[in-house]
């Protein structure tokens, strides 16, 4: 399946395959053995995908189909197919490679939107990776047995995450590139303080961490408006 090619070039294929076999490290080696594919997680629930298939493509020139793919943005880096394929072929690193390859040409963008919904959701607001898990009320519910354990060891049910790490993260955010990034995809809003509402005050996790850009004092919307009310905080 494709998208729509909106700023495609033949320049770029050829710029981009000697570089892309150098990603792979010796990409031409494969085997087409299909172990990769064979204990992939992402090939498991999609069955269009496939890392065999896309090492094929990219010794046999078919690069517009791995560019302009969906399936490019549906490996989650496990790493499974390195660890297992018998050539060492780095395959997680030629899809984060390729991945930014596509963006300059104007691929994937409504995909890296929803993972920066995760980020500014969870990382930047909580400090907590990987807690969409966590704010499902079902796997809440099937991890029951770990909250009760953590309650047991004197640990609170849910992980926290400092305030002063939260404002640390965020400042390496912004040092790293990440904030300009995903405000550049349309990601992260700014909240001007003086329009709080008390709601928002209410929930806003960075009132004692304001920031400034020009004139106007203001924070990030760092309140969990991700998590479902009535019970999941208690979970
Ligand atoms: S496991 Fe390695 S050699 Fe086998 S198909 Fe995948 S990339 Fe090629
Ligand atoms: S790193 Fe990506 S391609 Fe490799 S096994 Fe994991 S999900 Fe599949």
């Amino acid at each position: 399946m494709l998208e729509n090619a909106n700023d495609w070039s033949d320049t770029f294929y050829e710029k981009w395959k000697p570089i892309a076999m150098g990603f792979v490290n010796g990409a031409e080696k494969c085997l087409q053995c299909g172990k990769c594919t064979g204990q992939c997680p992402a090939a498991a629930v999609n069955p269009s995908y496939n890392p065999r298939k896309m090492i094929a493509d990219l010794v046999n020139g078919n690069i517009k189909r791995i560019v302009s793919s969906i399936e490019l943005w549906q490996c989650f880096f496990c790493s499974g197919c390195f660890a297992t394929c018998p050539v060492d072929i780095n395959f997680p690193f030629f899809v984060f490679m390729t991945r930014l390859a596509a963006m300059s040409q104007g691929f994937g963008w409504e995909d890296v939107k929803q993972l920066q919904k995760y980020a500014e959701q969870d990382y930047l607001s909580d400090g907590i990776t990987v807690s969409p898990s966590e704010r499902n009320p079902y796997v809440l519910e099937e991890r029951g047995d770990i909250a009760n354990i953590r309650e047991e060891a004197g640990m609170p049910r849910k992980r926290q995450v400092t305030e002063e790490a939260v404002a640390e993260i965020n400042m390496i955010s912004d040092l790293s590139g990440m904030t300009s990034f995903m405000k550049k995809i349309g990601g992260v809003e700014l909240y001007d303080c003086s329009k709080c509402t008390p709601r928002i005050e209410e929930k806003c996790k960075t009132k004692e961490l304001p920031r400034k850009v020009g004139d106007i004092k203001t924070h990030y919307r760092f309140y969990n408006y991700g998590v479902p009310t009535g019970g999941a905080e208690n979970a």
